[in-house]
């Protein structure tokens, strides 16, 4: 019997399982399909720098996050030989109008107080900055801001290397075995239920990512986390036209090193279909070709979607199941999974490990 089982193998399942084998806890991590392939895999990787933000415990998360994603690079190359593609390329926010001034202002303003850098471009600052938006419409933004510190990884390269990384630590992991249900007795947790049999465990942690709410429910835990369909579409135009990330309100390009182009997303209520649509493909493609019209020519290489798990009141869940000794969760990071999984892993860690967190942890409570 292991001392943890995780249920979901996303980014949030396999960083827990891999901090804690690190300290020493044996750990199981059921996966109902292959482990890595949902969300953690579809997302663009981005990792922007940290920002003064409430509620103030999200802020330490995040900072915590974006440091550790540093060490994490090099400890899981050292540990199983994979690079991640960790790499700190610097991001432009572009206004798309003068609206939008207002908000890239209060973003510059939100990293300056926290110490990042986030420094006001004129239009001829932008295209020295980044010359591959010669000639779209980037010169007639009303606003731009260049932020340095902004990294990116590569998902199926980080999701691939923390899976070798947690076996190199030996965590036993089982795909293709979903958890149906839970045995409770005496306010524990006794077993996890699957297709294959019940699993007893020391503990559980939910981190189901966008299929956490109905895991929750089996053990009578209301959770309100729901599917947010983001599509992405990835341009190979034969070499590199961009370097640095581009961020135009919620939608994106992410230049690669050898020059593919990733560019996200839409935000979609659709349930949990996490099919690409028409619709959201040809947006996708217009927004980058009026930022990049050399892209016209580029190669349209592979399309997807993934469901990103978000909470109502956009805040992830990290806690104990109030009732419950020995139950947890780790789910609902929405849009910033891939950022906050490193600080998710480490600050759930030492809840299950009954050692107090460094962050407080109270807006992310449970039962909230
Ligand atoms: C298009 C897109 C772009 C994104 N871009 C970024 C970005 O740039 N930066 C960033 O930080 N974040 C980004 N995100 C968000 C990020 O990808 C997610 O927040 C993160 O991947 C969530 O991780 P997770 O482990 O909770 O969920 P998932 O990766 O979805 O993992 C949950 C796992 O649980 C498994 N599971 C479900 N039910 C069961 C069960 N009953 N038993 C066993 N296993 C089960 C699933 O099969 C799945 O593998 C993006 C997301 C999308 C979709």
């Amino acid at each position: 019997m292991e001392d943890v089982l995780i249920i979901g193998g996303g980014v949030i399942g396999l960083s827990l399982a891999y901090e804690l084998a690190g300290e020493g806890l044996s750990v199981r991590v059921l996966e109902r399909a292959e482990p890595g392939r949902e969300a953690s895999w579809a997302g663009a990787g981005i990792l922007p720098p940290p920002a003064s933000i409430e509620p103030p415990s999200l802020a330490r998360l995040m900072d915590m996050s974006w440091r550790l994603h540093a060490v994490w690079h090099e400890q899981l190359r050292g540990l199983c030989g994979i690079d991640n593609g960790y790499r700190r390329t610097g991001g432009l926010y572009l206004a798309s109008e003068s609206a939008e001034v207002p908000d890239v202002l209060a973003q510059a303003a939100a990293w300056q107080r926290s110490g990042t850098a986030a420094e006001v471009l004129d239009p001829a600052e932008l295209l020295r900055k980044e010359p591959g938006l010669q000639g779209g419409w980037a010169s007639q933004a009303p606003a731009a801001l260049w932020v340095p510190d902004e990294a990116q990884l590569r998902n199926p390269w980080h999701m691939k290397a923390l899976r070798a990384a947690c076996q190199a630590r030996g965590v036993l992991l089982s795909p293709w075995l979903a958890a149906e249900g839970f045995l409770v007795r005496r306010g524990r947790v006794q077993g996890v239920d699957t297709p294959a049999g019940r699993i007893n465990t020391g503990a559980v942690c939910i981190a189901g990512g966008a299929w956490s709410q109905g895991i929750a429910a089996r053990l009578g835990l209301e959770l309100r986390v729901r599917p947010v369909r983001g599509q992405i579409v990835l341009l190979d135009p034969g070499q590199p036209l961009l370097r640095r990330i581009v961020n135009v309100g919620r939608r994106y390009l992410v230049p690669r090193a050898e020059g593919r182009v990733l560019v996200g997303s839409t935000e979609e209520e659709a349930g949990f279909d996490n099919r690409t649509t028409a619709a959201g493909i040809s947006g996708l493609l217009e927004f980058a070709l009026r930022l990049v019209p050399q892209l016209a020519q580029a190669r349209v290489e592979a399309s997807w979607a993934g469901l990103r798990p978000a909470s109502a009141d956009g805040l992830p869940y990290l806690g104990a199941v109030p009732e419950l000794q020995n139950a947890y969760v780790a789910a609902g990071h929405h849009r910033n999974g891939l950022l906050l999984s490193p600080a998710t892993a480490v600050v759930m860690s030492r809840i299950i490990r009954g050692v107090p967190p460094e962050v407080d942890l109270t807006p992310f409570r449970v039962d909230r």
